[in-house]
């Protein structure tokens, strides 16, 4: 009997449990072999944008070609309700288990115990061995078990809990092979996809090993200048599962910007969490005050909310980061806060309506972090201290792109302004010579609209 091993979010075959715990089933109660499945969920295939389904699609293949590297089948693709597709499955490979890295967001939460339960009927074992994580959400608690809803608390409490270190390949290994029929071939590629770099476990592997030589030791002081490339690169292969972060804190040491990375992946450690405890977070605010804000709608809200997406607020570090992520379904992490604070703060529109966005064009578009990302910007979220928290579209601009570079790389309107006269076109007489558009908004009126507004909340 072979085991199966349901492929979701860890697209990759090294340091990988769920994939151990298949193999040493399979060969200590079966016959050696582990199916590796992909099922075509529609519930999460249609609401997934142009970026996601390309990256998706060019995982797999890579995946699918690493398996037949070690003289397997490749990935086993089918269609489907994954409530009927997996008993469908087992019962024509003859499985006796499927293996499986955990999911917490809220759909594969449901999703999973409806196949845990379909498959019980034919006494199929369910068994889930590890996560997208390197603690897996839930397990940091308070002393009294709540949760915490405070990052540097968490912090502290997940370094104290620690974590495995990255699991072996299985020996001997597996063979990745079905016996059920061909594989159905995967969805073709959307059209409008935007410039991605490459992608699967082995790009990932390299862009680490890139990062960790070139760009950790001054991550502390780069990382939060989107004019340099000052960041790791990794969240979408972290997204896809084809690099798992227990592999990257193991290769961390004590130097300072080990430190800072470290607390970096922990923020993705702790929205999981958060969203794990509060599903309701994934698209309502977590703080139920918020409920009360009043935000605009109508048409004119429309027409700004429209500008805003397009990248034509006339703010140009926030139009930059707009159309970085059409251009390459990617934003650096200052302008991602410095750009939903404009929607939500300038421009008095729900956080929700702008995480959606995100959501169809982020590479690594990731539910908690997206969700808990624009919250903690909007107020309603995890942040200690909201109320005051209003970011400048300017001053952000002169302070992390001093010199104008991001700016002119994405708004091409404004390339004839040199050095950092490109963050305010209107103090020069050809600021406007090649159509940027006007700003859509007082930054300085509408901040204080926002804190009225903020005050009205009890
Ligand atoms: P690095 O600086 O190299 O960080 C290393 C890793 O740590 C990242 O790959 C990521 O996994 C994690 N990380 C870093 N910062 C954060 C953070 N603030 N929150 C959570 N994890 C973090 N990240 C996503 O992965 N998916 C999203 O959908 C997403 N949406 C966001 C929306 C908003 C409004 C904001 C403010 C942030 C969002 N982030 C999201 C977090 C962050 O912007 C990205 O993880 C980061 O920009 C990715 O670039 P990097 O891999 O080079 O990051």
């Amino acid at each position: 009997m072979p085991t199966i091993l349901w492929l979701r979010r860890d697209l990759r075959l090294a340091d990988h449990p769920a994939l151990l715990a298949a193999a040493t089933q399979a060969a200590t109660e079966g016959d050696g072999r582990v199916v590796p499945l992909f099922v075509f969920d529609d519930a999460l295939w249609r609401p997934a944008g142009p970026t996601r389904r390309a990256w998706l699609l060019r995982s797999l293949a890579r995946l699918d070609a690493d398996i037949r590297a070690r003289g397997g089948d490749g990935v086993l693709i089918r269609y489907g309700d994954p409530r009927q597709v997996l008993p469908a499955v087992a019962a024509a490979e003859g499985a006796n288990a499927v293996h499986v890295s955990a999911d917490f967001a809220p759909y594969g939460r449901q999703r999973d115990e409806a196949v845990e339960q379909a498959l019980a009927a034919d006494h199929i074992d369910w068994v889930p061995t590890g996560s997208p994580y390197a603690v897996g959400p839930g397990r940091v608690t308070k002393a009294d078990a709540s949760a915490y809803r405070v990052f540097t608390p968490f912090f502290r409490a997940w370094q104290a809990h620690g974590w495995r270190a990255p699991a072996p390949d299985p020996d001997p290994w597996p063979s990745l092979s079905w016996v059920s029929g061909p594989a159905d071939a995967p969805p073709p590629e959307p059209d409008d996809v935007p410039d991605l770099p490459e992608v699967g476990e082995t790009a990932a592997a390299q862009r680490w090993e890139e990062f960790r030589t070139d760009g950790l030791a001054e991550y502390r002081e780069h990382r939060d200048r989107p004019d340099l490339r000052g960041t790791s690169g990794l969240s979408a292969h972290l997204r896809w599962g084809e690099i798992h972060p227990r592999t990257l804190l193991a290769d961390l040491d004590d130097s300072r910007g080990a430190a800072v990375f470290r607390s970096e992946l922990a923020w993705r450690e702790f929205y999981a969490d958060v969203l794990t405890r509060w599903p309701h977070s994934a698209r309502a605010d977590l703080d139920p005050r918020w409920a009360d804000m009043p935000y605009d709608s109508g048409p004119d809200a429309d027409t700004r909310f429209d500008a805003w997406t397009r990248g034509a607020t006339g703010y140009p570090m926030v139009d930059a980061g707009m159309r970085q992520l059409r251009e390459i379904g990617w934003v650096h992490n200052r302008v991602r806060m410095l750009v939903a604070s404009f929607l939500v703060k300038d421009l008095h529109l729900p956080w929700q309506r702008g995480a959606a966005v995100f959501m169809r064009w982020l590479r690594d578009g990731d539910l908690a972090s997206n969700a808990h990302g624009w919250q903690w910007t909007a107020g309603s979220g995890t942040d200690a201290a909201p109320y005051f928290r209003v970011f400048n579209p300017v001053t952000q601009g002169l302070r992390y792109d001093p010199n104008g570079d991001y700016v002119r790389a994405y708004v091409p309107e404004l390339r004839h302004l040199s050095g950092a006269a490109v963050h305010e076109p209107w103090r020069w007489p050809d600021g406007y010579a090649h159509g940027y558009p006007d700003r859509i908004a007082d930054h300085a009126a509408e901040r204080t609209e926002s804190l009225r507004r903020l005050a009205t909340l009890s």
